[in-house]
């Protein structure tokens, strides 16, 4: 039985107002500066040093300044260098084998094996990135095994804590949670089969007893703990197991281990819904817990009621997407949370989840015009939101009427905007009927392909991009400062398209691609050219490290005012005689890498993308194009987190596919590029999408991929990569065979294709003729054994 929860007279005031971190690049992102000054060698250890004090500190005071309070921890400190997972994995010790020396004798890990854990150090290979829960914020996967140490080892996150401290600023440190830690976690190589991170729970827990010690001597009011990994329900260990471990860690960490010796907790559970596990946290003895009200429902009353006695913080303000808050609603939703609690309720307002995926400040946007602009709130205007909302919790609606009423005009504003609701989209979005989705019997639309383009086995070809030359960037550049005109840019990109049209023939591959010198982005490219989206000029957030992407905001109907690719993609095919594939971005991933509109159902955006790349893959066949290529790398990123979620969301990501692609004829051959993330629970998907030939992700996974896919059905072309372009090694002539080999026990030739895994354009020239040239000759040295 858990033991019944006292208020604990010594528990420090929780803010009303907070968020749960904020982003950590800079407004101008100073971290990309600092860190890419220091890795060039342009700057010393200590420069870096000083820079990242500088930004944590500029960061706190600015919170401050938007009216955020330190007494009573309301601002947080959840910076990292490079990410927040990394900096847990370093707390512990808990690096890989081949990383141990990094840690020094008293435990601590300098810069440079810091970095090298994060990006390799030439001999051996970094922490593998990937995927943040559903986002496109990347951290990297600590890898824990039976041995790997295990401590309190790195201060760093208390040394932080203090140097604030010493400025007379009291922060909440952000420290990802001990659970989390483990599940995003894999064990580490020549772990004993069966072996599963979260066994190693109990040295976890011991460590993190002792880092909260520590907070505890350096004076912390709060520390926080995320724990998403709470929300989600489809790890590869039963539920039952994460819900002992949660109790177990609540025991250790908030029963045993008793204030004042440690800080007060505050457990955030952002991207969801915390369901069966929120019973475990009422009932321990945490002093806080957050709730994302944003995605998860107000917890059933009986449970509600089991929150008092604790601070409970309502994240009612949206951390993932970029739009104004309705304040009203939000206001109403937190005062249910707070009398559903009853007598006593303390409730904190907060944002869903961190700051980190949205751009620091709306008001910068100048060019978004003065009537999208009024609509936004990216991090600066949430903190301000959160304000506005433990006010009217505290002093009652009336208090902040007038803000209510501005956000309220904002918001609907926006919804009149033209081009908001069009009818002429929407029409035609009602008009599609089930034949506008269905293509030609597989087997007639393969032999009606092999008749048009004679294609040897295994047929070569690439994703898409080739590298992007300095050349190229200087014009992209020119043209935006008006140096170069439109005609002057466009000659440089048609001289780039002949250039890699003329390598890809000396290279002997079979499909051609134009190399995409047009585009700044897969994204950003077509959100130029598509109604319904607009684009930031400061909009960045980090996607890892110094990485940051400028996300377009999808704020109405989508459509397609011209050609995007036709020209350029035309242009390549005049060149050459052998068959050229135009690349586009499919609908998923062009809303993945948005911020997408709040006010209707994401089914139906996508279908309006998929509209919009309907056409242009209508023009493209016209124009005589048999080979299109819709990239779908982000379809993974937007699977549900919970299992019941998933089926309604393929369903309609894969109709979106269907919409853009199956106006395809039957000698068309549609394609589509999948990569950045394990496929095994989306086969099906994969399989449904219909298209001809499916490139996919599998170089490091050595193929393992494809025996699944012919097992869910899948009976097309697929060309799983064979070159991983995420390194600079250049793969030998008989590593890309073994690997074709190896495809082969899973895929019948005539269905294997031989590409790379993603995209060139982050390889240099050099190092992608070179990985081609060896690509090309293994495709033919295996087809000859044919
Ligand atoms: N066609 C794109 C390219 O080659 C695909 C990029 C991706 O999958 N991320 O760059
Ligand atoms: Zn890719």
């Amino acid at each position: 039985m858990p033991s019944p929860v006292t208020v604990d007279r010594t528990v420090p005031y929780f803010p009303g107002a907070t968020v749960l971190g904020y982003p950590r690049i800079g407004p101008g992102r100073q971290l990309k500066k600092a860190l890419e000054a220091f890795w060039s060698g342009r700057s010393e250890v200590d420069d870096l040093q000083v820079s990242l004090e500088k930004l944590r500190m500029e960061t706190r005071r600015h919170l401050a300044d938007l009216g955020l309070t330190f007494d009573d921890g309301a601002i947080p400190l959840d910076f990292s260098p490079y990410d927040h997972v990394l900096d847990a994995a370093v707390m512990l010790g808990a690096v890989p084998e081949r990383f141990a020396h990094v840690v020094d004798a008293a435990g601590r890990v300098g810069p440079d094996g810091y970095f090298a854990l994060a990006r390799g150090d030439g001999e051996r290979a970094p922490l593998e990135l990937t995927k943040w829960f559903d986002s496109n914020y990347h951290y990297l996967v600590p890898e824990i095994g039976p041995g790997t140490p295990i401590r309190f080892a790195d201060d760093r996150l208390v040394r932080d804590f203090l140097q604030a401290a010493a400025d007379g600023d009291t922060v909440r440190p952000v420290v990802v949670g001990p659970l989390t830690f483990l599940l995003l976690s894999k064990p580490a190589e020549g772990s004993p089969k069966g072996f599963h991170p979260l066994d190693r729970l109990d040295d976890v827990l011991a460590a993190y007893a002792d880092l909260l010690r520590a907070f505890g001597d350096a004076g912390a009011p709060w520390v926080q703990l995320d724990e998403p990994a709470l929300v989600v329900d489809t790890w590869d260990v039963p539920r039952e197991r994460v819900l002992a471990a949660l109790s177990r860690g609540l025991e250790t960490l908030a029963g045993d281990l008793a204030r004042p010796a440690r800080p007060a907790l505050f457990l955030a559970a952002p991207y969801g819904d915390l369901g069966d596990a929120l019973p475990l946290v009422a009932d321990s003895h945490v002093e806080a817990v957050g709730l994302d009200l944003v995605r998860g429902p107000l917890p059933r009353p009986e449970v509600l009621r089991r929150l008092a006695g604790k601070v409970v913080v309502g994240g009612v303000v949206d951390g993932r997407n970029v739009w104004r808050t309705d304040l009203e609603r939000a206001l109403d939703l937190l005062q249910r949370l707070s009398d559903g609690i009853g007598e006593g309720a303390r409730v904190g307002v907060s944002t869903s989840c961190s700051l980190l995926h949205v751009p620091h400040d709306a008001s910068r946007e100048r060019r978004l015009g003065l009537s999208l602009r009024p609509a936004l709130a990216f991090a600066d205007q949430k903190v301000e939101e959160v304000q506005i909302l433990a006010r009217g919790l505290a002093l009652g609606a009336g208090s902040v009427r007038a803000e209510l009423a501005a956000a309220g005009q904002a918001r609907d504003a926006r919804t009149r905007l033209p081009g908001v609701r069009r009818d002429d989209v929407a029409a035609r979005v009602a008009a599609l009927t089930e034949p506008d989705l269905a293509r030609a019997p597989y087997e007639e639309r393969s032999a009606a392909q092999a008749a048009t383009l004679r294609l040897p086995a295994l047929p070569t070809t690439t994703i898409g991009s080739f590298p992007q030359t300095a050349e190229l960037r200087r014009a992209r550049v020119a043209l935006k400062k008006h140096d170069l005109d439109r005609e002057g840019y466009e000659r440089v990109v048609r001289e780039e398209i002949a250039r890699v049209v003329r390598l890809q023939e000396e290279l002997g591959l079979d499909v051609l691609v134009h190399g995409e010198p047009e585009r700044n982005d897969m994204v950003q490219f077509f959100a130029e050219q598509l109604d319904g989206f607009a684009v930031t000029d400061h909009g960045w957030v980090q996607s890892y490290g110094s990485r940051c992407t400028r996300p377009p905001i999808l704020w109405g109907d989508v459509a397609r005012r011209a050609p995007m690719t036709l020209p350029w993609t035309a242009y390549a095919a005049s060149l050459t005689d052998r068959p050229v594939k135009a690349v586009v971005t499919g609908p998923v991933t062009m809303l993945a890498w948005s911020f997408v509109r709040d006010d209707q159902p994401l089914a139906e955006t996508a279908q309006q993308v998929a509209l919009a790349l309907r056409d242009e893959i209508a023009d493209l066949q016209d124009a005589g194009i048999r080979i299109v290529q819709v990239d779908e790398p982000a379809l993974r990123e937007l699977l549900p987190l919970r299992r019941a979620d998933r089926e309604e969301y393929l369903a309609w990501a894969v109709r979106a596919f269907r919409v853009a692609t199956a106006v395809a004829g039957r000698d068309t051959q549609v394609h589509t590029h999948l990569c950045y993330s394990e496929f095994g629970d989306i086969l099906d998907a994969i399989d449904a999408m219909d298209a001809d030939v499916t490139s996919i992700e599998a170089a490091r996974s050595r193929m393992e991929i494809l025996p699944g896919l012919r097992a869910a059905g899948f009976c097309r072309g697929v060309g799983p990569g064979v070159y991983d372009i995420h390194s600079p090694r250049v793969p030998t002539t008989e590593e890309v065979a073994g690997l074709l080999t190896a495809a082969l026990a899973a895929v019948p030739a005539g269905q294997l294709w031989v590409n790379p895994d993603c995209g060139l354009k982050t390889r240099s020239f050099e190092e992608a003729t070179a990985a081609l040239t060896n690509l090309v000759q293994a495709a033919r040295a295996v087809r000859a054994t044919l």
